[in-house]
């Protein structure tokens, strides 16, 4: 069959709930020739601040994602036949040692993202965006930032950490691996420690969106909002489960309620349409906590999808 060189598991030969979990059941490969998007997990999660977990988030994700089927309607896209995507399998870490990781996590992306290849991550808690952006940023420049996430994630420190699920954008502008003028945060929402939390985002140069404003613009404005920040920029999109509300994300480590249905959130991304997305990662997904059915984790696989859909249009 024509089309590209890798594709899933063929479902009318061996059934989706048979075979080794890989993202999409597609083929668990580590050569990088003749693939354009590649999926891989970062189990790292002793950079969490609440609950832990989302080491097993990978997993997870992989597992939940064995009925995602090759056509996406809503976008109109065979992300099967547009893209030859690749399980890359999970980056090496060490538990309890942020910045050690850090730096596994580089030196394993860096021929990834020199071949040119889409890189898709399943996290992991959401320190680990700053080794991705840092590997990223090495061949695109400052990228600009969509971020969908009840958090800004721009503190200063945390524990006395500067390496921190909760510090990643704001080390990810000091290190000028994003263009802030050009990013949008959005979903932000809760009780925060002060009015101030939101406004350090802002003074770095963020374009903020709270969980109520994100609500009122709906998402044909958002995707205009955001087309027109990012212009033709090299975007990264970090989606943090904790986006969604806990009802429908509730296997998570810093739930915050009041959020995003899943609908919504797919609405939302869908509406990206026409960005150039060079990479993404959903994160926070944490299976310990996760509810009946694996819904965090099925709701984090279809993320993935809809993101390897927008890239699949590019
Ligand atoms: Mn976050
Ligand atoms: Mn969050």
């Amino acid at each position: 069959m024509a089309g590209p060189p890798y594709r899933p598991l063929d479902a009318q030969v061996i059934p989706r709930f048979a075979g080794i979990r890989t993202f999409m059941r597609a083929p668990h490969v580590t050569d990088l020739a003749g693939v354009d998007a590649v999926v891989y997990g970062i189990p790292f999660d002793t950079a969490t601040s609440y609950r832990t977990g989302p080491r097993f988030g990978p997993e997870a994700i992989r597992s939940a994602s064995a009925l995602l089927r090759p056509y996406n309607p809503a976008l109109t896209v065979n992300v099967v036949d547009a893209l030859s995507i690749v399980d890359y399998g999970d980056l090496p870490v060490s538990p309890g040692d942020t910045e050690r990781t850090y730096a596994q996590v580089e030196e394993a992306l860096a021929p990834i993202v020199e071949a040119g290849a889409f890189a898709a991550a399943l996290g992991g808690d959401h320190s680990i965006t700053l080794a991705e952006l840092r590997a990223l940023a090495r061949k695109h420049g400052p990228m600009a930032l969509v971020q969908l996430d009840s958090h800004g994630d721009v503190w200063d420190q945390y524990f006395g950490q500067q390496y921190f699920h909760g510090t990643t954008f704001k080390r990810a502008v000091e290190e000028g691996l994003l263009d802030a003028g050009a990013s949008v945060q959005a979903g932000m929402r809760g009780s925060i420690y002060g009015a101030q939390d939101l406004q350090d985002a802002r003074d770095l140069g963020f374009t903020v969106l709270s969980t109520d404003e994100l609500r009122d613009l709906g998402p044909v404005a958002y995707g205009e909002l955001v087309r027109a920040k990012v212009g033709a920029r090299p975007v990264f999109v970090s989606f943090d489960i904790d986006f969604l509300d806990p009802a429908f994300a509730p296997g998570t480590g810093t739930p915050e309620v009041g959020g995003f249905s899943t609908a919504e959130a797919l609405a939302l991304l869908r509406a990206l349409r026409g960005i150039t997305l060079v990479g993404c990662d959903v994160v926070e997904v944490s299976p310990p906590y996760d509810g009946p059915g694996m819904v965090t984790a099925l709701a984090g696989a279809t993320v993935v999808y809809e993101l390897l859909s927008l890239r699949a249009l590019q």
